[in-house]
C-alpha cells in the first residue's frame, strides 16, 4: 500500500504479529522512499449479507432484529439468555460463510426457525405459526403434536 506520508507506493513490511483481538494482523511498515513508520491492520473481510425483503426491498442485516424477533418467540420460555446469543451468534456465522452479498429473508427466517427448534419446541411453533402462516389451525395443531406438545401449553 501507499505511503500515507509521501505516497510511495513501494512500502516494507518490517513486522507482523497478530493483534490483541486475535482476529487481525497488525503490520508495521516503512516506507522504502521516506523511512516514515505507520502500522495497518489486515482482517478478513466477513461481512454480513444485506437482506432482500419479499418485496424486493435491500436492507441490512441488523442483530437486534433478528434479537427481538426471537425474544418475542421465547417470552417466559425457559431458555437461557446465553443459549439466545449463541444461537444468534451461530446464524451470523452461517450467514457470513455463504460469502454471498445479498440474501432472501426467508433464508434468514429458516436459520432462525432451526435455531428455535433446538431451543424450545413452544418458541419455535410460536415463531413458525406467524413467520410461516399455517394454513389452518389443523395445520397448526398437526405441528404441535408433532413436536410432542399441546395447543394448550402455547
Ligand atoms: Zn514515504
Amino acid at each position: 500500500m501507499r505511503c500515507p506520508f509521501c505516497s510511495e507506493p513501494d512500502t516494507r513490511v518490517i513486522d507482523s504479529r497478530l493483534a490483541e483481538d486475535g482476529e487481525r494482523v497488525r503490520r508495521r511498515r516503512e516506507c522504502t522512499a521516506c523511512q516514515e513508520r505507520f502500522t495497518t491492520y489486515e482482517a478478513a473481510e466477513l461481512s454480513l449479507p444485506r437482506v432482500i425483503k419479499s418485496d424486493g426491498r435491500r436492507e441490512p442485516f441488523i442483530d437486534d432484529k433478528l434479537r427481538a424477533g426471537m425474544q418475542r418467540a421465547l417470552e417466559k420460555r425457559p431458555v437461557a439468555l446465553e443459549h439466545v446469543e449463541a444461537s444468534i451468534a451461530d446464524i451470523k456465522r452461517h450467514l457470513r460463510a455463504l460469502g454471498e452479498r445479498e440474501v432472501r429473508s426467508r433464508l434468514v427466517g429458516d436459520l432462525v426457525m432451526a435455531a428455535l427448534r433446538r431451543l424450545d419446541a413452544v418458541a419455535y411453533v410460536r415463531f413458525a405459526s406467524v413467520y410461516r402462516r399455517f394454513e389452518d389451525v389443523q395445520a397448526f395443531v398437526e405441528e404441535i403434536e408433532r413436536l410432542g406438545g399441546t395447543p394448550e401449553s402455547l
